[in-house]
């Protein structure tokens, strides 16, 4: 272990730098007598005794969250290839329009006459949508993946009572994001889960024989698959479901794979989400915000969220003339920053950037495949498209886990893949590179999970101890999860 690591692994909290009478910043004497704080906030508001904030200086303060900072791993630093996240590189282009002072000091409050260049942002972002979709109309409001499902159940649910039915059960295949059920059973649903193939796709006979029952209100299922693979099925179960009354829900946070090549509306697809914080560059990560429209087919239009953007002529307009609409589902535009990078990205590649960025994805995913299936396992082993789970059963007998890959990987200055999902690969390495990343950083991926590969044949403990150059190594996951120390307390002398 370096020195310097050792140095990094002392920086502890900002509250143990604390020194009594230590101050940031000196405020200049008071001009005008102190007000009374009991006369200006409430009493059951007011505390007893200051709380126990750090006392430090400036260069404490920023010293400290600098050297942090520098711990941190980030897409602006080299490949992030989790699965099933479509971490790629948000251009730079993206964050200056979005700080346009003219976009981001909008009101949302303000009158639809003074902030047409907003609305008209939203209706071009929308009609984008709609050509990469092919589906009829799309609501912008959704803040996340998570919260676009839900939306899109919620819009069946309201659609299915329309028509006095109590249709109550959801199929999801046992490749879904969690999400996926989370989100069915948010929206009143009760999920049945449907077993994939041997090849890990949806079972169109399974389906088929579930939807006898009558009571399926619709078919959650994600395309391209978790597993990267398209479901070639597709287009039949979406006949199958409509011939039974049932709604096709597409889980679209994979939709870069296909972008500019296939579009869900031409699949039977009745509502779909769109992960603008994935597919779109916008970024990721820390909680969000993020950015998950729900595009429909016609026949859930009447029950899309409120207000709409509308364009009569040259003038965009909010409308709330939608009597089935589900209502709102976020306060006022949504998260409109967002919003604004997607479709400067979008703007900037252009129809055919677009479909480029998505080729560019699944080239980059099978360059991978082609490098590491000497070294690791495939379970499944149908084309992968933008992202391609290996396991850990080859090095399992050496007993050396996904997790001590991953945690080896860190060694090598990479950021870990997914680990453990989907649920139906054990021990799986779930690896999605996206387009951002050229050759040489692929090369350099592969070269690492190859040298890990080795390391396991020849000297498996050196993987199980890792990581060794990260200032934290391996935690007690058992402890952190049964004792977690979530807040600092002062030690009481
Ligand atoms: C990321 C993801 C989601 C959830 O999206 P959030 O924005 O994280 O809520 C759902 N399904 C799939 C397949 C995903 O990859």
């Amino acid at each position: 272990m370096s020195d310097k690591t050792s140095l990094r692994q002392r920086e502890g909290l900002i509250f143990e730098r604390s020194s009594p009478g230590r101050v940031g910043y000196q405020l200049p004497p008071l001009e005008v007598p102190p007000a009374d704080p009991a006369k200006t906030i409430p009493a059951g508001l007011l505390r007893g005794e200051i709380a126990d904030l750090p006392e430090v200086s400036e260069v404490d303060v920023v010293r400290h969250f600098t050297r942090l900072s520098k711990w941190n791993y980030s897409v602006d630093e080299g490949l992030y290839p989790l699965g099933s996240c479509t971490m790629k590189y948000n251009p730079r282009i993206n964050e200056e329009v979005a700080r346009l002072a003219g976009l981001a000091q909008l009101h949302p409050l303000q009158p639809e006459d003074q902030v047409q260049g907003a609305l008209a942002l939203m209706w071009e972002l929308e009609q984008a949508l709609i050509a990469v979709t092919g589906m009829a109309r799309v609501t912008l409001q959704p803040a996340a993946g998570a919260h676009g499902e839900l939306t899109g159940m919620l819009m069946i649910r309201k659609a299915l009572a329309d028509r006095g039915e109590k249709r109550r059960v959801v199929l999801i295949p046992d490749s879904a994001h969690g999400t996926n059920p989370a989100s069915a059973v948010f929206a009143g649903f009760e999920v049945v889960e449907i077993a994939s193939t041997a090849e890990g796709t949806l079972d169109l006979a399974a389906v088929g024989k579930r939807l006898e029952g009558g009571d399926v209100a619709a078919l959650m299922v994600t395309v391209p698959n978790t597993l990267g693979v398209f479901e070639p099925e597709i287009v039949k179960a979406a006949r199958m479901l409509h011939e039974r009354g049932a709604f096709l829900y597409m889980d679209g946070a994979n939709l870069n794979a296909f972008v500019g090549i296939a579009q869900p509306g031409k699949m039977g697809v009745d509502a779909l989400h769109i992960n603008l914080h994935k597919t779109f560059s916008t970024p990721h990560g820390g909680g969000g915000p993020g950015a998950g429209p729900v595009a429909v087919s016609d026949s859930l239009v009447p029950y899309l969220c409120v207000p709409t953007v509308e364009k009569a002529g040259s003038r965009f307009t909010l409308s709330y003339d939608r009597p089935k609409s589900i209502g709102k589902v976020r306060g006022f535009y949504g998260n409109f920053g967002m919003l604004v990078r997607a479709l400067a990205y979008i703007r900037s590649l252009g129809r055919d950037g677009l479909k480029l960025m998505a080729e560019g994805a699944v080239l980059n995913a099978n360059y991978i495949r082609k490098g590491l299936e000497a070294d690791y396992h495939l379970q499944y082993t149908g084309p992968s498209l933008h992202e391609v789970v290996f396991d850990d059963s080859l090095q399992a007998a050496s007993g050396v886990k996904n997790v001590d890959i991953a945690k080896r990987l860190l060694d090598y200055g990479f950021h870990p893949p997914t680990m453990s999902f989907p649920l139906i690969v054990h021990g799986a390495l779930m690896i999605e590179p996206t387009e951002s990343d050229g050759i040489d950083e692929l090369d350099a991926f592969i070269a690492a999970m190859k040298a890990i590969a080795r390391e396991v044949r020849e000297s498996p403990d050196l993987v199980k101890g890792a990581p060794y150059g990260t200032p934290v190594r391996r935690l007690d996951e058992v402890r952190a999860a049964r004792q977690p120390v979530l807040r600092w307390q002062a030690r009481k002398a």
